[in-house]
């Protein structure tokens, strides 16, 4: 199969509203599209990017005038967030409206919900006569695609096509929580802090720290992430690395350790978001065998940071 390359949103929904898989920019990662009433397109997606059949799409939309079409049922503390945080990288869980096909919930009678703020995601949804059910762009179990450059080393020839935007300026995947169930649970780490979610919902808990026994409510999170190739040794500002091998190399805040042989020192948490699954491929590329992550402290940004990283390390 050819994959359209465009820049245009207008011909790339063109594309998913025939039935297409269309990758697309968001600010958090690349998305990959099919439109949620097109079960061959949502199984294409799910094969195209080798994605266990368990694992639910987040529905992404232009307008919150599309929330009823996709949710049942929204209670106070989501409709909160979504009066301060929609637009923006945010997915919320909510009680799924029966039109959502169970293919996209996989079998969940849950729905995830986003609505973008990238202008060109904007656009690109608008034109899409449907809502969009979108994972990341990237093959599964390697770290999301923060560029189109990505997307298409991972995916060209197995999507019909690929719109064309910067490199995502979060770079890293949407902070998830649950409004589903009696009280509001952080899934997922994102962008959007937990600090910042409770400002508008105080009583928002982690879903780890309320029962770590239990397997994650996100069954996504379940399964290997965001890894590269390389083996990740985790590290804080405080340890003294001894960089075992020429191949390695570092990525953090703090200086990078004497002897690797490729680094990046990034000046704040963002950056380090921005950044870190660009570097992980990076390092791939170069046949790096040990990347070294420094671990940011874990309040802010720090939080969704540190998860990506404890993931991509295995520890978890
Ligand atoms: P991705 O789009 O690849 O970043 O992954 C989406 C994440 O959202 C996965 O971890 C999914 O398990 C999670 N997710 C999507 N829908 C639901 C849902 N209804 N309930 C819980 N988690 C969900
Ligand atoms: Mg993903």
């Amino acid at each position: 199969m050819k994959t359209i390359l465009t820049d245009s949103a207008e011909k790339a929904a063109r594309i998913l509203n025939s039935g297409g898989i269309v990758a697309f920019p968001t600010e958090t990662v690349y998305g990959l599209g099919a439109s949620i009433y097109h079960p061959e397109a949502i199984s294409r997606l799910f094969r195209a990017k080798g994605r266990p059949m368990d694992n639910p799409l987040i529905v992404h939309i232009y307008s919150i005038d599309q929330l009823p079409e996709v949710a049942a049922e929204i209670n106070a503390e989501a409709t909160k967030l979504i009066e301060r945080f929609f637009p923006g990288p945010l997915t919320l869980i909510l009680k799924k409206n029966p039109g959502v096909p169970y293919t996209v919930t996989a079998g969940l009678e849950s729905v995830g919900v986003r609505c973008p703020a990238n202008p060109v995601a904007r656009e690109f949804l608008r034109f899409s006569q449907c809502p969009v059910a979108a994972p990341s762009a990237n093959l599964s179990g390697l770290p999301s695609a923060t560029s189109w450059e990505t997307v298409f080393e991972d995916l060209a020839g197995k999507i019909d096509s690929l719109l064309r935007d910067k490199p995502s300026s979060i770079g890293l995947e949407s902070t998830i929580v649950d409004c589903s169930g009696p009280k509001p649970l952080l899934l997922r780490a994102g962008a959007i802090t937990l600090e910042q979610l409770q400002s508008v919902v105080p009583d928002i808990m982690e879903s780890t720290v309320v029962d770590p026994a239990k397997p994650p409510k996100s069954p996504g999170l379940k399964y290997p992430h965001y890894a590269p190739k390389a083996s990740i040794v985790l590290y804080t500002a405080q340890d003294n690395i001894a960089v075992g091998n020429s191949s390695s190399a570092s990525i953090g805040m703090s200086e990078a350790p004497a002897g690797v042989s490729l680094f990046k020192v990034c000046q704040n948490l963002d950056e380090y978001g921005q950044e870190l699954f660009r570097f992980f491929r990076l390092c791939d590329a170069e046949g790096i065998s040990t990347i070294y992550c420094e671990l940011p402290s874990n309040e802010g940004l720090g939080r969704a940071i540190r998860d990506r990283l404890i993931r991509a390390a295995g520890v978890c």
